[in-house]
């Protein structure tokens, strides 16, 4: 169950219309137009809906796909993954734990030590620098 509860309306008026189009309606963004994919500073990213954090730039890695890509999140509390046969595929959708926020997919083809891509919307997320 999600914490964080907001009525259609109620995000509409707290996101953009960009960021309501994936967050809250499992839209994707375009590859390599969103601010994160080649993001290399230290800190963590937070769920740009509700603020939860969900991936440190530790487990970030290059992918090459145009999109911000971790191969863990911070834990395994932060994000819930089901099944999602949209678009004729099956893949796993990753959605905020803490708010229902849909984030992207999770793959198996990713770096160790996990092997997982979480591919993720840069409109979904928002850095945090880590302080000195
Ligand atoms: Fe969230």
């Amino acid at each position: 169950m999600t914490k964080f509860k907001l009525t259609d309306n109620q995000w509409k008026e707290k996101l953009t219309t960009e960021e309501f189009e994936v967050l809250r309606n499992s839209g994707t963004e375009r590859p390599f137009t969103g601010k994160y994919f080649d993001h290399k500073d230290p800190g963590i990213y937070l769920c740009a809906a509700c603020g939860n954090d969900l991936f440190s730039s530790e487990s970030k890695f290059d992918s090459g796909t145009g999109w911000p890509s971790f191969f863990q999140a911070i834990n395994e509390n932060k994000v819930v993954s089901k099944t999602d046969f949209s678009h004729g595929m099956i893949r796993t959708e990753v959605s905020c734990k803490n708010c229902g926020s849909h984030l992207g997919h999770v793959f198996d083809d990713g770096p160790v030590p996990t092997g997982l891509r979480y591919c993720i919307n840069s409109i979904c997320l928002k850095h945090k620098a880590l302080k000195k």
